[in-house]
């Protein structure tokens, strides 16, 4: 099957209600896009499968969600304020967002966040002194970043206005290279959870001279773009070196008691990176299909149902009859409290409503029609084949499961 092009998802994207161009009626703005009805379910969906798989599943990870505006030190300590930079004809340009915090004399010149990772650092004292975790053990961290790139482009892939899912996973020194191995192997956990297209993920090692200067290690985990093979996400050994150069920055001690070893470190960390707009990208080009049914060619997204933003649609067979729809209404009801990601849709015919539901990659549809007043069965329908089959009406929640 031919590759999806860029300009089919975005189209699909814009038609149907997932993303659309930033601040549209003004013109736009270079690299932003907003999220629309179906773009924020499917946003929120990846975003909580992370969250469950990495926070919840785990008894080792402490997730936060720090201010945006951050002290200004934050980001000369990380390196931000002099080395955040991309070539410009002969200067480099500062990809930092600045702005002003209070009134105009007292203002402070800050900076929106250029990624995730700062708000984590600074708060690794507070959840030791509140916790008391362990070595290793993380903290993650899911929110808004912004990058004033020289040149947005390519849909979701480079935007000004981002978002980010990090984790500084806080290790012993000695300790790296099998935390480092276990964060690779769960990277993909991730990609295959989500339902990214396995086969167009690549590894890069990263080679010294072109890391960041505080990682020993990188790999930057390339996916198959339809514009070339590009970095979907990072994973970065980053040292001692946020924690240390934070330490030194603030005068606050950020070294941890290791009970276990009776000794003091400032701990090392791995960070895994994933940029939600990039997944959100990857995932629409790994489900886009095109095929044929019923001798039509038809579009269909092959979300997998914890992604897919509305996982069930409900019809009554044609919406000029009472007893149809009043039937179909009960039904919507009953599987929109097992599944509350279930959409009612009565416009158009029957066949223009499972189009429209493969376009946004609904995998179940159930139609109510003359048979269901009779007997009780409806007929529930699977995107990807087009199969229908019937189901009494009795069975269907536990036929459908829950909320996955
Ligand atoms: P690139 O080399 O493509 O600019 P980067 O190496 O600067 O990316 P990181 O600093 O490692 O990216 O950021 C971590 C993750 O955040 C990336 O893997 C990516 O998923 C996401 N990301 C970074 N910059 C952008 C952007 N401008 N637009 C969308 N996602 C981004």
């Amino acid at each position: 099957m031919a590759e999806p092009t860029m300009e089919k998802i975005v189209s699909l994207c814009k038609r149907r209600g997932f993303i659309y161009p930033g601040s549209e009626i003004y013109g736009g703005l270079s690299g932003t896009w907003d999220y629309g009805p179906l773009g924020v379910e499917l946003k929120n969906n990846i975003k909580n499968i992370w969250w469950k798989l990495f926070v919840q599943e785990r008894d080792d990870m402490y997730g936060v969600d720090a201010a945006i505006l951050m002290n200004p030190k934050v980001w000369e300590a990380s390196g931000h304020v002099d080395g955040f930079s991309d070539p410009l004809g002969n200067a480099r340009f500062n990809l930092l967002f600045e702005t002003n915090v209070g009134a105009a004399e007292d203002a402070v010149k800050s900076y929106l966040r250029p990624e995730t990772a700062g708000g984590i650092f600074v708060n690794f004292k507070n959840v030791v002194d509140s916790f008391h975790p362990r070595l290793p053990f993380g903290i993650a961290q899911v929110g808004k970043a912004f990058r004033n790139e020289i040149a947005p482009r390519d849909f979701l892939f480079r935007v000004r206005e981002l978002e980010q899912m990090e984790i500084e996973y806080f290790i012993r020194p000695d300790e790296w290279e099998k935390h480092f191995e276990e964060w690779r192997q769960a990277i993909y956990r991730y990609v295959e959870a989500v339902g990214i297209d396995r086969k167009k993920v690549h590894e890069l090692e990263v080679p010294l001279e072109e890391r960041a200067h505080y990682s020993k290690r990188t790999i930057d985990f390339e996916f198959d773009w339809p514009f070339g093979r590009k970095e979907l996400y990072g994973l970065a050994y980053r040292t001692d070196f946020d924690l240390g150069a934070h330490s030194t920055q603030s005068s606050v001690d950020l070294s941890y008691l290791d009970e276990e070893r009776k000794e003091r470190l400032i701990p090392h960390v791995v960070e895994p990176s994933f940029g939600v707009d990039r997944t959100i990208l990857a995932l629409l080009l790994s489900a886009y299909s095109e095929d044929e049914m019923g001798d039509e060619p038809r579009i269909f997204l092959r979300f997998n149902k914890v992604v897919a933003p509305i996982k069930i649609a409900v019809f009554p067979l044609l919406k000029n009859k009472p007893q149809l729809v009043e039937k179909a209404r009960d039904v919507y009801a009953l599987v929109k409290k097992a599944v509350p990601q279930t959409m009612w849709d009565d416009n158009g015919n029957i066949g223009k409503r499972y189009r429209r539901q493969d376009e946004i990659g609904t995998p179940q549809c159930i139609t109510i029609d003359f048979q269901t007043l009779e007997d009780d069965t409806v007929t529930l329908r699977d995107r990807d084949t087009g199969q229908q089959e019937r189901v009494a009406i009795q069975a269907l929640t536990a036929r459908i499961g829950g909320t996955p």
